[in-house]
């Protein structure tokens, strides 16, 4: 087994990195190079702009490089509570922004040649106890009604065609929700903005900045540069580079870490008999599972696992066993399959699970997206492109309050009592 994500491993790494010093004036500079700073430097590239992106790491090393791969529609809170703390017009809007930034993932995809699987394969929520199936079959009605016809509702008979597990008592199907290789789509995003101009350094961390006259001047350990904008897209990782200038993002964002496990490739009659729907599901519990297969029949298995802000080898290789043991549970012809692949990441969740976006700080900046960015950061990195060209009316969470969390400067002390306070929600539902 490697302890790397799949998407790494099995993806062409980004080939154009600046090998140069970092120097000079650029219109705007990117801090963090996965979906959201790649999708905006992307943007602005396109529209002739001279854009930098300082990446600490390498391209997709965050979440982008991590995650689960669900390209789901919808949100994540139930749509009713969503209206509730948002209003009607905004959570309606919200809503859309998802359906949205599969849209344009899809077009961006097809326009620069991004040859990552994206399939629109419709996502399945699916009630993990039979007290679950009313609270979500309510959500559903309401938001068949309301927002999105495009879905349906799945009575435990109809699971049996989607899903060879008898752990579900329903669920909703999301028709718009899609899937990708989220390794070849990431480094098939730095290749196109790096072909329409901008420059890209990796192993560049920004350490400090310094006012000028015309906006920022960015150090780095490889040279300094000056940007009349700077965007911050590096969400749960604003913490992890220290002296960097992001302190008031990390009083805001909540790092979480969440796991995943892939399996050896399955034979045609274990994908039968796992999930011959071949969707993107998502369980109901609140430290639940996501999972789907991979474009090689791997079935890619995620979860909270633990609540930790930690994710290295020994974090991970914990929460891969405790992951094994739910695959196990939920589909035990899979008990003894191999694992080849065990990784994590961090989630920037924000208090409320709502992303945002915005300017603060003397930045722009989109982030927070609580488990569900590798969608909305496509419209996120676009709106804050169209933000830094001075376009203003494009942005879905405009105005929406970010207050700092009392007692938080970036490592959640709070997050194992929080874990408590969920399985202890989960076992009691
Ligand atoms: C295990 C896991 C599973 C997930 N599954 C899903 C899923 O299935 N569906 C879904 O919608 N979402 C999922 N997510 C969330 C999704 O991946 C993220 O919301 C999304 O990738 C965020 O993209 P980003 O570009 O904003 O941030 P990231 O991809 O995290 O990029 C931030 C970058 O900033 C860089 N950086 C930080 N500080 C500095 C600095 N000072 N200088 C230079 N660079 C810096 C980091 O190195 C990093 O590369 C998952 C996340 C994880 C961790």
């Amino acid at each position: 087994m490697e302890y790397a994500s799949y998407w790494h491993a099995t993806s062409t790494p980004f080939a154009h990195a600046q090998t140069e010093p970092v120097g000079g004036e650029v219109d705007v500079a990117v801090i963090g190079a996965g979906f959201t700073g790649l999708n905006a430097a992307l943007k602005l590239a396109r529209a002739g702009l001279r854009v930098a992106v300082l990446e600490a790491g390498h391209v997709g090393a965050g979440a982008s490089g991590r995650n689960g791969g669900h390209l789901n529609n919808g949100i994540a809170h139930g749509y009713a509570s969503a209206k509730a703390h948002l209003g009607a017009d905004r959570a309606h809007a919200l809503y859309h922004a998802y359906d949205r930034s599969i849209d344009l993932i899809e077009a961006t995809v097809r326009e620069e040649g991004i040859d990552c699987d994206f399939r629109r394969s419709g996502k399945l929520k699916l009630a993990s106890k039979p007290s679950h199936v009313d609270g979500l079959r309510a959500n559903f009605e309401l938001i068949h009604r309301e927002v999105d016809p495009d879905t349906r509702w799945l009575d435990k008979s109809d699971l049996k065609g989607e899903i060879g597990s008898d752990s579900f008592h329903g669920g909703m199907l999301y028709e718009k929700s899609a899937m990708a290789h989220m390794g070849r789509y990431v480094n098939g995003l730095a290749e196109a903005a790096h072909r329409h101009g901008a420059r890209i350094w990796e192993g560049t961390p920004v350490t400090d900045r310094n006012r000028t006259a015309g906006g920022w001047e960015l150090v780095t350990p490889r040279g300094r540069i000056r940007a009349a904008r700077v965007i911050a897209a590096t969400d749960a990782y604003s913490g992890t580079v220290k002296g960097a200038p992001l302190k008031h993002f990390r009083q805001r964002i909540i790092p979480v870490g969440s796991f995943i496990i892939a399996t050896r490739p399955l034979t045609e009659a274990e994908v039968a008999a796992t999930l011959p729907g071949d969707r993107t599901c998502v369980t109901s519990l609140n430290i639940g599972n996501y999972f789907r297969l991979s474009p090689d029949r791997r079935l890619i298995f995620g979860g909270r696992a633990r609540f930790s802000a930690v994710s290295d080898q020994t974090s991970d290789a914990k929460s891969g066993r405790i992951l094994q043991r739910s695959m196990a549970s939920i589909f035990p012809h899979l008990a003894n399959v191999e694992i080849d692949y065990c990784w994590g990441g961090l989630v920037g969740m924000t208090k409320d699970r709502f992303p945002r976006v915005g300017e603060a700080d003397g930045m722009l900046y989109g982030m927070g997206y609580s488990g569900h960015g590798a969608q909305m950061s496509a419209l996120v990195g676009q709106v804050l492109a169209d933000m830094a060209m001075d376009i203003r009316d494009t942005n879905p969470l405009e105005g929406l309050e970010w207050s700092a969390i009392p007692a938080h400067s970036g490592k959640p002390w709070f997050l194992p009592v929080v874990g408590l306070w969920f399985g202890l929600k989960d076992r009691l539902s």
